[in-house]
């Protein structure tokens, strides 16, 4: 059976302000809205599918990425068979994204969507979830992690930590950046409340300069950290194979990375422990795919960034499912209408787990009321991200003391 020809491809975008008592901040900016932007991609077969295209920790305007993808994306698409999913990649990759659009970034995203959109064409076709056209589940059900305990005072993070863990959650992920003396005392506070049995993940956001990592990195070993992500700015490869050199924390990082050719010096120069490639932001469910096999290859783990929506977490979900070395799927705890109303029925989520949906493709169904009841007109999701600390260890900005947050 053929999924067809494409005969459409339109972009939907979705917002939900975050009230303003439920906020988070981090190395990231501060939160205000949930927002997403999703593809639709539809067949003379009368098939539909979907992608997600996440764009993460900036400020954008979503209308102008829809419109690239509608009116420069899609003109390419129209009218070839939907079943060709990596030569579509490649059509798009290097007819579009290396001459103009750029390697990294929003192009790449799009491209994400388009390609996963494709996928759940695909398993529709086939009568099949997404994960049993990537060669069946070795995780079933796949285990999560609780993202995040944000920027908060010791006390305050050691409160929200608990609750994760009172969910079922088995692992916990804590924001660091703010400066020094709270993201230890914080991560202390932590410990001290869940126990050793609790596994604590920690998260820069890019906000340390390389001494000031490796300071930090040091109690991470004290505390028995599992993964120290984006400890340093995307762009110092160098500085990751430093701390990677000299820490017994695993090293991890890609949630702004794009393409196997962002990770690929990472991974030849032992920068980098645990691959972060996010299926709506790095190429799509085939790009992350070939991402985790490329870390298997060198003996390395991957733990998939998902925060912007369930179709996200859906995509990275099959993904993780087929990966014997994807352990852990992020999972957003954060006020997000996008992780449950979006879609008719939510994904099962209990005890720390993720179950796999047994419908054909992504195995998600999106609500249009809620769609069309949430438009997007414009406003920002975030607010700009912090700039690196290039200070001594104990700098604290102006802007981010815990005074700041109040
Ligand atoms: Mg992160």
């Amino acid at each position: 059976m053929r999924s067809g020809r494409i005969t459409e491809i339109k972009t939907h975008l979705v917002h939900c302000p975050i009230p303003e008592h439920l906020r988070v901040r981090s190395g990231a900016g501060l939160k205000l809205a949930r927002q997403a932007a999703f593809v639709t991609i539809s067949t003379d077969e009368g098939l539909t599918g979907m992608g997600p295209c996440s764009f993460g920790s900036a400020s954008l305007d979503l209308a102008a990425v829809a419109s690239m993808l509608d009116h420069a994306i899609a003109p390419m698409l129209i009218g070839e068979d939907a079943d060709r999913i990596s030569y579509l990649w490649e059509k798009v990759y290097y007819g579009s994204i290396t001459r103009v659009l750029g390697p990294r970034g929003i192009g790449v995203a799009l491209l994400s969507g388009v390609d996963i959109a494709l996928w759940d064409v695909k398993g529709k076709t086939a009568g099949m979830p997404i994960y049993e056209l990537l060669g069946g589940a070795f995780h079933n059900p796949v285990p999560a992690y609780a993202s995040s305990i944000y920027w908060l005072p010791p006390e305050e993070a050691a409160t929200v930590a608990r609750e994760y863990v009172d969910d079922g959650f088995g692992a916990v992920k804590i924001k660091v950046g703010l400066n020094y003396r709270n993201d230890i005392e914080s991560l202390a506070a932590i410990r001290a409340e869940v126990g050793p049995g609790v596994d604590i993940m920690v998260d820069a956001n890019q906000c340390y300069s390389r001494h000031l990592a490796l300071k930090v990195g040091r109690e991470l070993d004290r505390y028995k950290v599992l993964f120290f992500e984006e400890p340093l700015p995307t762009d110092d490869v160098e500085g990751h194979r430093y701390l990677a050199g000299r820490l017994d924390t695993r090293i991890a990082t890609g949630e702004n990375m794009y393409t196997r050719w962002d990770f690929l010096p990472y991974i030849e120069q032992r920068a980098i422990h645990v691959v972060q490639a996010d299926a709506s932001r790095t190429g799509g469910i085939s790009e992350a795919k070939r991402i985790f096999e490329l870390a298997a290859a060198h003996h390395l783990y991957a733990a998939p960034h998902t925060f912007s929506d369930v179709l996200t977490v859906a995509a990275s979900l099959h993904l993780s499912a087929t990966s014997s070395n994807a352990t852990l799927l992020e999972l957003d705890r954060t006020y997000n209408p996008l992780m449950t109303d979006l879609v008719k029925e939510p994904l099962n989520v209990h005890d720390g787990v993720v179950e796999l949906p047994g419908a054909p493709g992504l195995g998600l169904e999106i609500d249009w009321d809620f769609v069309e009841a949430n438009p997007y007109h414009g406003e920002h999701g975030i607010g700009a991200g912090a700039r690196p600390v290039f200070g001594l260890a104990h700098e604290t900005l102006p802007d981010r003391s815990v005074e700041a947050l109040r």
